[in-house]
């Protein structure tokens, strides 16, 4: 035998034991977001890679060491494996004039790639579900997409994840502050580590996202961008508050929130929990209102989130979900060489009407069939014998209550069964 050939280092197979719950999660997800009118957009997973260093920002962790990039062997063109999903939603909405037709909600969802060392909660191929809003410029657009994640949280039967928000400020108001937070890193040069040296002038609001626990103390001790607010950013982040007290909402304000994007202004929120390690962001978002002009297109606001799907799951998983396997609802048996083909009709018919029908593959005896019938899960074993099939019948064994089998006409066992299946 050759030696197997295993998955990229970070990237993980999802296997049918984990199938309900990634079930479960997806299908909240999608009443969830149909519920707030949000129309699902889907765009390639690749792009070209300026696509993403102009919108990312060149100076952060993603486009810096995170990509997954390489050349077109065809024409040298630099692809990138999208390692998040808001630049390409945009670059379609843009090239498919969207907004044309007045602002839109929108939602997606799939991989997500980044070259980070793995680690619970931290993989190279991951999953988001994120929305955007565009063309909303006042901040009930904001509150929005954040009461959405607290009812999404609600429906999933998730407890224990804060809502922490901020606000970035226009441009000048983030120039001012930049300015008064170099002369401050300056200050403490000495305690800086080598990413935020690096950081320091090309982009200094970085510096306050580090995650290295040596810096908490001089990020935690950095001046505050509120106190250089402007008038029309702080008016939006009150009306956002006073949105979020209004629908019973609970917040922190964490001025040290930046968010690893250059993209965004004004808002930021991030959702968060203790249960999962340094792993505790599950879902993350704010306001992008230049990003739409950056990669192109007609200027117009813009705000959204993403939120980390795997570390939803094993939120979930901890707090106990255990979605139904969802065996089939009938297991067909079959015997003898005239009841092939009767037998083949009988599932067909079956799964016509709706049943889910394993119809049994591989031969050998009634006795070993309805092992296999049991183990499926299965409510209901069709049996097909000789005899059934040439009287046009089937017999009907329930396999997890204690009745009787009954052998009836094929006509009759269809709603039988899709009558007994309802109960
Ligand atoms: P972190 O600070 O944890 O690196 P981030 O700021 O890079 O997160 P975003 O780009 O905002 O993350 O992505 C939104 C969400 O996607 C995160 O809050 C997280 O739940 C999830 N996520 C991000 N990177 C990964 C990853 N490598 N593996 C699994 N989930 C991830
Ligand atoms: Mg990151």
């Amino acid at each position: 035998m050759s030696e197997l050939i295993q998955a990229v280092r970070g990237m993980n197979d999802m296997l049918p034991e984990d199938a309900p719950l990634w079930e479960f999660f997806e299908d909240t997800v999608r009443a969830w977001l149909a519920r707030y009118g949000y129309r699902q957009i889907r765009t390639p997973i690749l792009e070209r890679t300026e696509l993403f260093v102009r919108s990312i920002g060149e100076v952060t962790d993603i486009v810096e060491k995170e990509m997954y990039t390489f050349n077109d062997s065809l024409n040298g063109e630099s692809l990138t494996l999208r390692p998040e999903n808001t630049a390409s939603v945009l670059r379609s909405v843009v090239q498919h004039n969207l907004l044309y037709g007045g602002p839109q909600r929108l939602w997606y969802t799939g991989p997500m790639f980044r070259h980070e060392r793995p680690q619970k909660g931290r993989y190279r191929q991951f999953h988001q579900v994120g929305a955007e809003a565009l063309g909303f410029e006042g901040p009930d657009i904001d509150a929005e997409l954040i009461v959405m994640g607290a009812r999404l949280w609600r429906d999933l039967g998730l407890e224990d994840i804060a809502l922490e928000i901020n606000t970035l400020g226009d441009q000048q108001s983030r120039a001012r502050y930049r300015a008064r937070l170099v002369s401050y890193l300056e200050s403490r040069m000495d305690e800086l580590d080598e990413d935020s040296v690096r950081r320091l002038h090309a982009n200094p609001l970085r510096v306050l996202d580090s995650k290295n626990p040596r810096m908490q103390e001089v990020v935690e001790a950095a001046p505050r961008l509120l106190d250089d607010l402007d008038e029309e950013s702080l008016g939006h982040f009150e009306d956002l508050q006073r949105l979020l007290r209004h629908c019973g909402v609970e917040f922190r304000i964490n001025t040290r929130l930046v968010r690893g994007l250059d993209y965004y202004n004004r808002s930021v929120f991030e959702w968060v929990t203790n249960r999962l390690g340094a792993q505790g962001t599950v879902c993350a978002g704010g306001r992008y209102d230049g990003l739409i002009a950056q990669i192109g297109g007609k200027p117009a606001p813009g705000a959204g989130f993403a939120m980390g799907v795997e570390r939803l799951l094993s939120l979930l998983a901890e707090a106990g979900a255990r979605p139904p396997a969802g065996g089939p609802d009938v297991y067909v048996a079959w015997s003898g060489a005239s009841a092939e083909a009767h037998a083949w009709r009988v599932a067909e018919r079956l799964r016509a009407a709706g049943a889910a029908v394993v119809l049994h593959c591989g031969g050998g005896g009634f006795k070993s069939q309805m092992k296999k019938a049991d183990g499926s899960g299965a409510r209901f074993a069709v049996i097909v014998g000789e005899d059934e099939a040439a009287a046009g019948q089937a017999s009907l064994k329930p396999l997890r209550e204690l009745s009787e089998q009954v052998r009836v006409g094929v006509d009759d066992l269809v709603p039988l069964i899709m009558q007994l299946r309802k109960v």
